[in-house]
């Protein structure tokens, strides 16, 4: 999405539009130009990469307030240069200690339908985002949080432009951003979603990142913040007359000051010589990824004919699928077996499974016990299918100078999250506990303290120690896909990151059709593959990418999308 500060359009906004920019320095790419300009601002005044990416995500909290924010979670992954080291930061939404695995269940104890679960008090978790931007800076910035805030705070007083995204965005969620007064009062001014051009201001959004700026976190989970949270969730501000069924949650004062982020290590992988680093669980995103990889690897893509190289890539995705969805959950209550999983012999065998044709209908998953270093647990789940995921989601990565690189996404679950806008504070609160599967028992089952299994794909690419390239994107279940495809793009087809991600998408997750974008189903490739049996189901757009890549000759390419999501922004220090 394209946005320029209404006070702010001159030349450099105006460079900032571009989804490609080739150079040296620090570079950033974000859906949107204030964002990106945020991080080059913070960059330019010496911050590092954590530093400006907490910059352009504070920033997106403001212009992208459907896709992420304060009231969301998210996982950033963090390479240090001068220690060679990547760091994961999980903060995720946690669910609060009144959760029980039935708690989507009605009195009938038949599951609550989905649209209903989505807007309501019950699918709120213990937001996660500013505790992580305050961990990031703390351990790895060097900036204060006050200090960084300060683009974004701008933004928010002084309003964005209204673009066609996101007037479309807010007319999509007219109906359930009328149930809440906050809501309404916020994103729908007189009544009416706001018309593209129009300036659109957030000054309690502002206000509230002032709290953040003087008082850090703690004004966040204690304090008059955290109990308007908490009010939010449970007795909903809803409209007069709104006739849904609007549930309460049930959130204490007491989850919102225990909320802690988790510094993880991230997943480790390797693909024909390159190592891969992804976020690990409670994000899928990682171990997906690099199970999917282990399986191409058995398979020399780049001289294959295309439409066979598509194929083990739908294949590959498929398998890995259907082990994600039977083994993998939160970290500290599930023992997925993932040594086993992420094993190079487990991917031998479990390549047997693919075949010529695309199979008719799920696959079952595969059994990494055998593998396992530790092969004591004894959990066997059964195959499940892919639930619904929300396509909300923003991705942002930036680089400094010194190679430091931020692969930051955050959320907050649906697009326009829960739709309930904290009164007076200007934020959206998640639906994210949606994120977990009805299903009892399973790895992903509701439970208190639990943090729901995600998709996001932060990820960092690295050959003989040097930074290849960092990249993520929005968009549910299809992020893992989508990064995926554009891993194989860039290393096995060899496309510059702005031809990989501007490619068509195909996204397979063990189910009987695949989703493709950018009118795929028309192409040759489209035909040979359905010969197979592949079975098309197509989008309008799938996903947004953004993405830094390292050139050979020591230049960096910043990407973002040239049309999805309106296009994004791409940015560097000292253009080429
Ligand atoms: N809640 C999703 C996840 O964590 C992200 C939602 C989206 O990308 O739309 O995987």
């Amino acid at each position: 999405m394209k946005k320029y500060a209404s006070l702010l359009l001159f030349c450099a906004g105006l460079a900032l539009a571009q989804p490609t920019a080739t150079g040296t320095g620090g570079a950033a790419a974000t859906v949107d130009a204030l964002a990106t300009r945020a991080a080059m601002e913070i960059l330019a005044q010496g911050g590092n990469a954590v530093d400006a990416a907490v910059a352009a995500a504070a920033v997106l909290g403001v212009t992208e307030p459907y896709s992420c924010g304060i009231g969301g979670g998210g996982f950033m992954l963090v390479y240090l240069a001068k220690e060679s080291r990547v760091v994961s930061i999980d903060h995720r939404e946690v669910a609060p200690a009144s959760f029980t695995p039935t708690v989507f269940n009605g009195p009938d104890g038949r599951p609550i339908p989905f649209a209903e679960r989505v807007n309501s008090g019950l699918s709120v978790g213990v937001p996660g985002t500013v505790r992580g931007w305050e961990e990031a800076l703390r351990r790895y910035g060097t900036l204060s949080l006050g200090r960084v805030l300060q683009p974004a705070i701008r933004v928010a007083q002084q309003g964005f432009t209204v673009d066609a995204t996101f007037a479309a965005q807010t007319q999509a969620n007219l109906e359930r951003f009328r149930y809440f007064t906050s809501t309404r009062d916020l994103f729908l001014p007189g009544g009416s979603v706001p018309a593209v051009g129009s300036t659109f201001k957030n000054p309690d959004l502002a206000r509230t990142y002032l709290l953040l700026a003087s008082g850090g976190s703690r004004a966040f989970y204690t304090g008059p913040v955290a109990q308007a949270i908490v009010n939010t969730v449970n007795n909903p501000p809803v409209a007069p007359g709104v006739s849904a069924n609007i549930r309460k949650g049930n959130v204490t004062l007491a989850d919102l000051e225990s909320y802690e982020a988790r510094i993880r290590p991230p997943v480790q992988s390797s693909y024909r010589g390159y190592t891969i680093y992804g976020m690990g669980l409670p994000s899928s995103g990682g171990p997906t990824i690099a199970l999917a990889l282990n399986l191409l690897e058995g398979y020399n893509l780049s001289t294959l004919p295309r439409e066979r190289a598509l194929h083990l890539y739908l294949e590959a995705s498929r398998l890995a699928f259907a082990d994600r969805n039977a083994y993998m959950g939160d970290p500290e209550f599930v023992d997925a077996p993932l040594s086993g999983l992420l094993s190079k012999k487990y991917a031998e065998e479990r390549r047997k499974a693919i075949g010529e044709r695309a199979p008719e209908g799920a696959v079952r998953p595969g059994d990494p016990y055998p593998f396992q270093q530790d092969p004591s647990t004894p959990l066997r789940p059964q195959a499940q299918g892919t639930r619904r995921e929300g396509e909300s989601t923003t991705h942002l990565t930036v680089a400094d100078k010194e190679d430091n690189i931020v692969s930051y996404t955050f959320t907050i679950e649906s697009t326009g999250g829960n739709a309930m806008v904290v009164p007076g504070y200007g934020f959206l609160l998640n639906n994210e506990l949606t994120d977990f599967d009805a299903t009892v028992p399973h790895p992903n089952s509701p439970e208190a303290f639990k943090r729901p299994r995600s998709s996001m794909s932060p990820t960092l690419v690295f050959r003989d120690g040097k930074p290849v390239l960092a990249l993520g994107s929005p968009g549910g279940a299809t992020i893992i896909t989508t990064v995926l495809q554009t891993l194989v793009n860039v290393l096995d087809f060899g496309l510059p990151i702005d031809q990989a991600l501007a490619a068509p998408r195909l996204s397979q997750r063990n189910t009987q059709t695949t989703n493709v974008d950018g009118g795929f189903e028309r192409t040759p490739e489209a035909q040979a593959l359905a010969a197979l049996g592949h079975r098309w189901a197509p989008l309008a757009e799938i996903g947004a990418l953004t993405a830094i890549a390292f050139n050979p000759d020591g230049t960096l390419t910043a990407a973002a999308e040239p049309t999805r999501r309106g296009g994004g922004s791409a940015a560097v220090e000292r253009p080429r």
